[in-house]
């Protein structure tokens, strides 16, 4: 199953135990970073662009369940 994602007016709740606000998100990334390295050879992440990103997993802090999760409208969302 894959996971809906959150739009302006909406957030995730978990269907299990309604929890609205602790995720554990496993997320894979593709970014370019812009590493500036010092003299001594210390690197630094100056920049950082994500050129795709993908969540394939959320799991609820409270009851971890995993992918049992919802759209629900935010407060104060039109609809
Ligand atoms: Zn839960």
């Amino acid at each position: 199953m894959t996971v809906p994602l959150p739009t302006g007016t909406t957030r995730w709740r978990c269907t299990l135990c309604g929890n609205l606000t602790r995720f554990d998100v496993t997320r894979s990334s593709k970014v370019v970073e812009y590493v500036h390295l010092d003299l001594a050879g210390e690197p630094k992440v100056e920049e950082r662009e994500v050129l795709s990103e993908t969540i394939e997993s959320v799991r609820c802090r409270w009851c971890n369940a995993v992918d049992k999760v919802e759209l629900v409208d935010r407060p104060g969302a039109d609809s």
